[in-house]
């Protein structure tokens, strides 16, 4: 699937529409989910065009892989939900149809702050 420069979070990325900004730095950008699921629900996005982690995998680079890993990791920190500051969390990443993504723009998503639950309902 080619990238879709209009998706919305492309268009946070350009500031075009706001966002509730966590962290931000080279490699990632991180704000609230807008329709938060649990106590804590955070998503973490590189800033690289990538539709999906299948895409990333293949043509990001390592230091944009690292960045985000990375990244992912601050935010829990920041958050106060990683395993050694907090209780832990659940960082999961929906991948095109099956996997049931609807915004076409890597995405991970940080849920914590609570007990989140079984892993696929
Ligand atoms: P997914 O189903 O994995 O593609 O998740 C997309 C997520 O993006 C959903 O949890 C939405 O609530 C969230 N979302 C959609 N639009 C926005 C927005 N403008 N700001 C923050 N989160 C958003």
């Amino acid at each position: 699937m080619a990238y879709d420069n209009n998706n919305i979070f492309a268009k946070i990325l350009r500031e075009e529409i706001p966002c509730k900004k966590i962290y931000e730095d080279d490699f990632v950008l991180s704000f609230y989910d807008i329709n938060p699921q649990k106590k804590i629900h955070a998503l973490v996005i590189p800033k690289g065009k990538y539709v999906d982690l299948d895409d990333f995998a293949v043509n990001a680079s390592n230091d944009e892989i690292v960045g985000l890993i990375k990244g992912i990791n601050i935010v829990a920190k920041k958050l106060n939900i990683s395993a050694d500051i907090g209780k832990g969390y659940r960082a999961l990443a929906n991948i095109s149809e099956h996997g049931g993504q609807e915004v076409p723009h890597l995405h991970f998503h940080l849920f914590g702050g609570e007990k989140v639950g079984k892993m696929v309902q």
